[in-house]
């Protein structure tokens, strides 16, 4: 059984598309989502609408909060600001609903998803250093967990101590536990333009982080004709 792992999608519809045809390709049968469907990008119902048609387990991320609610906006940077009104404006109260009844943390067989942290799953922090790791693998009871929020995949794993795993597929030694960045489908922050996701072979005991190539110029052009900032479209094609 192989599940496709993936998240912070940010409404780039033409990431997201790429990343299951990707994921097919590879006979994944399953599908998780690790949040952060909404937000940045241009086609925030359309991504709702694909993956809720995957009928796949779902967690909350600080966007989709952000999106579900009618207050102000605080703590978020100006172009999420700007694009986070406009989201607001796109989503039909149905949609709202349904992302701010998605839970913070779920366990999916034998591994977890949350999409910041597990030691304060509601504070989204951002875990970017062994030292950050280690407070999550405190509060994880399943040997993986899966997340996302920094936008740039990695796979922390723990025996004695917490060490960041070199390359791009890990193959799960028994006794360690995982803690597994997925990065993002819709707004690489790693300099890599490209969408990312996991798999997860649960038969093999593998992870693998996929790179995946979309249509950037139609996000591009989604992003400008929606009167949403340029440098939102800009910093897909950096990967920043
Ligand atoms: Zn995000």
């Amino acid at each position: 059984m192989k599940f496709a792992i993936f998240g912070d999608i940010h409404a780039n519809l033409e990431a997201l598309e790429a990343v299951l045809a990707d994921a097919a390709d590879h006979d994944c049968s399953h599908h998780v989502c690790i949040g952060d469907i909404v937000g940045y990008n241009a086609n925030p119902r359309e991504c709702l609408e694909l993956v809720r048609s995957l009928e796949c387990p779902v967690v909350k991320g600080n966007h989709d909060e952000e999106a579900s609610l009618d207050t102000d906006l605080i703590g978020l940077n100006p172009l999420a600001e700007q694009s986070m009104k406009w989201t607001r404006e796109q989503l039909t109260n149905e949609d709202k609903e349904y992302l701010s009844d998605l839970k913070l943390v779920r366990q999916v067989r034998d591994f977890t998803i949350v999409h910041a942290t597990l030691d304060t799953p509601p504070g989204w922090g951002y875990v970017t250093s062994k030292f950050d790791a280690l407070a999550s693998f405190s509060y994880q009871y399943t040997p993986l967990c899966f997340f996302g929020h920094t936008h740039t995949p990695v796979f922390y794993s723990k025996s004695l101590s917490v060490e960041v795993e070199d390359g791009l597929k890990v193959e799960i030694e028994q006794g360690k536990k995982y803690f597994t960045n997925v990065g993002s489908v819709g707004q690489p922050r790693d300099g890599d333009p490209r969408a990312s996701y996991c798999i997860y072979d649960m038969g093999g005991q593998r992870m693998i982080n996929r790179r995946v190539e979309y249509d950037l110029h139609t996000a591009q052009k989604k992003i400008l004709d929606a009167g949403l900032p340029e440098m939102l479209a800009q910093r897909l094609e950096l990967g920043k």
